[in-house]
């Protein structure tokens, strides 16, 4: 990468971090299509202010004693060595989070800010193991609050939600297996089940058994896999995980037959550029592979990953996405149109939803 590549890549980052999503123009995306985030940590999205304010109210010590100076600890300023010093930036918000109440609350303002953001749907991801660890709160229980807390907030904003749960791999196979039994618990209020963590040490292969049990619950299934190792961790997610999409799949780009696959059997990838750009896994964004996947003509789309400690939200995806990668209105409607298929709504769903968004343009 060039000095110049890397320098305007750090003044664009500037910028969209301190440009607050609803003060983006329209026409950055179509505004007669969804605009749609399929790829969305709940737990990666704990306001700062919310994380600050609970832990006033647990008497739970932080680092620092000053707002302005703490929120370093929970949001990104630059990019990060890799994922996990990316994944660490999550770990305050988890740790305040004392009571179900507190689990509720953070998935309602998760509702408030997708909804202010402009989105129309999302699918909300969450690890409920993580949230449950630091103060023993019971697995299920998290897997409830979190639900009761997105059904009372959709009561106010009209934007759709579902949920994904997520295995925490980082945790190990034996954690990972509780936390698969509490989401399980309550599967009719879930549309699918993600594996992320720590890719490169504790491989997909590890999870096998896991996946069995999703498929048996008939829960659609996406992987996190090609972020931090290679095209062998995506195949291995489709083919022994019987991954429907691939969270990030950055690697995909090293292996042709793999994208022909891909293409073929419609498996969709969840790009979220400017977390790529923050674990390190691609240092110059205007060569980002959506460039190539796009062109491949796969299913593709932008999302955010972790908003809240990366500081950005979807419309600043798309600002990059012109501004950075050159792509032009129909590449734009083209992402957004992919984000509609790619999604896990049935198809009467996703007519529904397409319509609704056309009728209020
Ligand atoms: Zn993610």
């Amino acid at each position: 990468m060039s000095k110049v590549n890397q320098l305007s890549s750090i003044i664009l980052w500037s910028i969209f971090h301190k440009t607050h999503s609803y003060r983006l123009p329209i026409t950055m995306t179509h505004s007669h299509l969804p605009l749609i985030d399929l790829h969305r940590h709940l737990d990666g999205n704990i306001r700062p202010k919310t994380i600050w304010a609970l832990a006033q109210q647990h008497n739970i010590v932080l680092p620092e004693t000053n707002f302005e100076a703490f929120i370093p600890h929970v949001q990104i300023q630059g990019s990060e060595s890799d994922l996990l010093a990316f994944l660490s930036k999550l770990d305050w918000g988890v740790a305040v989070l004392k009571t179900l109440d507190d689990c509720k609350r953070i998935a309602y303002e998760n509702v408030e800010d997708a909804f202010h953001a402009g989105i129309h749907y999302a699918e909300l991801r969450f690890s409920p193991y993580y949230m449950a660890m630091n103060n023993n709160l019971v697995v299920a229980d998290v897997v409830a609050a979190v639900i009761d807390g997105i059904n009372a907030a959709c009561k106010v904003y009209d934007v759709k939600i579902n949920l994904i749960g997520i295995l925490s791999r980082t945790f190990g196979v034996e954690k990972c297996q509780a936390e698969l039994d509490a989401l399980l618990t309550h599967k009719q209020h879930l549309i699918a089940i993600d594996l992320a963590g720590d890719e490169y040490n504790f491989p997909g292969e590890m999870f096998v058994d896991h996946f069995k049990q999703v498929q048996k619950a008939q829960l659609n299934v996406t992987v996190h896999a090609g972020e931090a190792a290679g095209p062998e961790s995506i195949w291995q997610a489709i083919n022994q995980l019987h991954a429907k999409r691939i969270g990030h799949g950055v690697a995909c780009h090293q292996d042709e037959k793999l994208m022909d696959f891909m293409r073929v059997n419609n498996i969709a990838i969840e790009s979220c550029l400017t977390s790529n750009f923050q674990t390190g896994t691609i240092k110059d964004l205007s060569q980002h592979p959506i460039k190539q996947f796009l062109a491949k003509d796969l299913l593709v789309c932008l999302n955010t990953d972790d908003p809240g400690v990366q500081g950005i939200e979807l419309k600043n995806e798309y600002r990059l996405a012109r501004q950075t990668l050159g792509f032009n209105d129909k590449e734009i409607q083209q992402l957004q149109e992919n984000a509609l298929a790619a999604s896990f709504l049935s198809p009467n769903d996703k007519a529904a939803l397409k319509q609704k968004v056309q009728d209020n343009a």
